[in-house]
């Protein structure tokens, strides 16, 4: 029996990797540059996009897709900020999006009209490191209420990503939270591994953020 749920599991990743090289290839006939931002509920990633909106939407373009379990709630407040589209998944109890929900999505997206696209996955560390929606790259955000040790404990999170955020960074001066150790710590598991140190909430290390993405856009990546 055991042997047989490995096997059903298995041809699902499959046909999910098979999807998901359709959708790299869909973005990248676009010129769209699309982002896989990861976290745990509550590290300020919907808060982040949101201010990411505002401030470059109109600068070039950017669609987001949000995957919720149960509610659109985050859907809604990035709406606020853009006139392209924000298109929820809600996951109905699935607690990582799929590449199947990402095709489906880009069929409401105006491809023509944006040059980034978020992707903003379920709120959980563990599978949605697992899952190939075929973005140009995955972000891990974490913030400093979490503890140094995050990318210890979910390493293939941390080895997936090649950009990482560490968010809420205003918070710092009322915790015991040491920075140097959390990028060492992430840096064990993934030594290539570049930090934004940003608070959402205030606006710091947001200007570094929004160059990166604006290089993204402009099609020269950085490392
Ligand atoms: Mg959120
Ligand atoms: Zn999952």
């Amino acid at each position: 029996m055991a042997v047989r749920q490995i096997d059903v599991r298995e041809r699902v990743m499959a046909r999910n990797d098979e999807l998901a090289h359709e959708v790299r290839a869909r973005l990248t006939a676009a010129g769209v540059r699309a982002f896989n931002v990861m976290s745990s509920p509550g590290s300020g990633k919907t808060l982040l996009l949101e201010r990411t909106l505002a401030a470059l939407d109109e600068e070039f373009g950017i669609a987001v897709i949000t995957g919720d379990i149960q509610t659109q709630n985050d859907a809604d407040r990035l709406a606020r900020h853009t006139d392209r589209l924000v298109h929820a998944v809600v996951t109905g109890g699935a607690c990582h999006l799929d590449a199947m929900q990402i095709t489906r999505s880009l069929d409401a997206i105006d491809l023509e009209h944006i040059r980034l696209l978020f992707i903003e996955n379920v709120g959980n560390l563990v599978c949605p490191a697992s899952w190939d929606l075929g973005e140009a790259e995955k972000i891990v955000v974490f913030s400093v209420t979490e503890g140094e040790d995050k990318p210890l404990k979910y390493p293939k999170m941390f080895q997936m990503a090649r950009h990482a955020i560490l968010n809420k960074i205003d918070l710092l001066p009322h915790l015991d939270f040491d920075v140097d150790q959390a990028i060492a710590n992430a840096r064990r598991i993934n030594p290539d591994l570049q930090f934004f140190l940003t608070s959402a909430r205030t606006g710091e290390g947001l200007p570094e953020w929004y160059q990166f993405l604006r290089e993204q856009a402009a099609g020269t990546p950085v490392s």
